[in-house]
């Protein structure tokens, strides 16, 4: 059954996005399409490999011939797998990308629309809009963002945040431990050196040190996600590995520090960094916002302060069905989260 806000732009919008499998690393034809769609909008928009050669490209754009804006709208085309197609129930619109992060950033665009129509937003130089690739996969579209040559003053980042402004996340510092010993047969241990062992005494070291806490974000937590090693329970283990990361709320340098110094004392034991970003404050006391911190990583802190000075994180839908079978969003918060986004744009460009 469809309701009366079915026919909304923003709906509309977002059932053409929902339409194209937009899986990390499988952006290009949402990226094309947002191409076309801005474009026929009246923008000028530009296709930014994110990397020399790179076939995987971000979109950029800006009314007029002015790259640079005061102010940066933007979200991340890309879904996590599987793909699950679209179903419209009601008020409520199922499937990947929903609120994660396709309805956020289709509310953007029509923000955009309904500000140039109301005369809210100067023909140039005010807004543009950038929407990146793999998000969800490593930020490599946000972190390219910052060889773009623009820096802005403000940008308002799209995720499902329950329409609240977030006051913050953690960052992130994940690592690979590689345990090495020697096998032998058990009866035998002391002509071997057994690897799960070794890892089990970093492992117990890393999760009894204590990591920084802070008002805001609350306690840096430690995590192991998956151990793996050893041949047989009657052999002494050649090999294990452990995969970890720590959530944290500040200091990334000194928690790499701390987790190298920690592993240094085992000889045995191998440390390789493979993920890191760094935790993220935000602006977020703005009148008729709720605001609360979240507790899932984003591009905010991809983009470097230097790039963009001022950011907030907002948008409808929940994170809590975001990944999962069951992504949906309610019609009501996504139409409202136009004026939202419309609310924070004439909060900052009236600065
Ligand atoms: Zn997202």
């Amino acid at each position: 059954m469809m309701s009366f806000s079915s026919s909304h732009p923003v709906v509309d919008l977002l059932t053409s996005l929902m339409s194209i499998v937009s899986t990390s690393e499988l952006e290009h034809e949402i990226g094309i399409f947002l191409e076309q769609r801005l474009q026929s909008l009246g923008y000028t928009v530009e296709r930014i490999p994110i990397a020399p050669g790179s076939t995987r490209h971000n979109v950029y754009a800006y009314l007029g011939s002015s790259r640079k804006t005061r102010l940066l709208l933007t979200a991340h085309m890309d879904t996590v797998p599987p793909h699950i197609p679209l179903t419209i129930e009601g008020d409520i619109i199922r499937g990947r990308g929903s609120s994660d992060d396709l309805g956020p950033l289709a509310a953007q665009i029509v923000a955009a629309e309904e500000l140039r129509k109301e005369g809210s937003v100067r023909s140039e130089g005010d807004l543009a809009l950038l929407f990146v690739v793999g998000e969800e996969n490593g930020g490599h579209g946000m972190i390219a963002a910052n060889d773009m040559g623009i820096s802005w003053e403000f940008g308002i980042f799209a995720e499902p945040t329950e329409s609240k402004l977030a006051k913050g996340h953690k960052g992130q510092v994940a690592f690979e431990l590689i345990s090495y010993g020697i096998a032998c047969h058990s009866g035998y241990p002391h002509l071997g050196k057994s690897a799960t062992f070794a890892l089990l005494a970093v492992l117990n070291d890393l999760s009894t040190a204590t990591w920084p806490e802070s008002d805001l974000l609350g306690p840096s937590t430690f995590n192991i996600g998956t151990i793996e090693g050893g041949e047989k329970h009657n052999i002494v283990a050649p090999s294990a590995k452990a995969l970890c990361e720590v959530r944290m709320v500040s200091d990334l340098p000194g928690i790499k520090d701390k987790v190298a110094e920690i592993v240094s004392r085992h000889p045995d034991v191998e440390l390789k960094f493979v993920f890191e970003y760094p935790e993220a404050l935000l602006d977020w006391e703005i009148d008729g916002f709720e605001a609360a911190p979240v507790a899932f990583g984003t591009d905010v802190p991809r983009l470097k302060d230097e790039y963009c000075n001022k950011r907030v994180l907002y948008g409808p839908g929940s994170i809590l069905v975001a990944h999962g079978p069951n992504e949906y969003i309610r019609i009501p918060e996504l139409i409202n989260s136009i004026s939202g986004y419309k609310k924070l744009v004439l909060h900052f460009l009236q600065q």
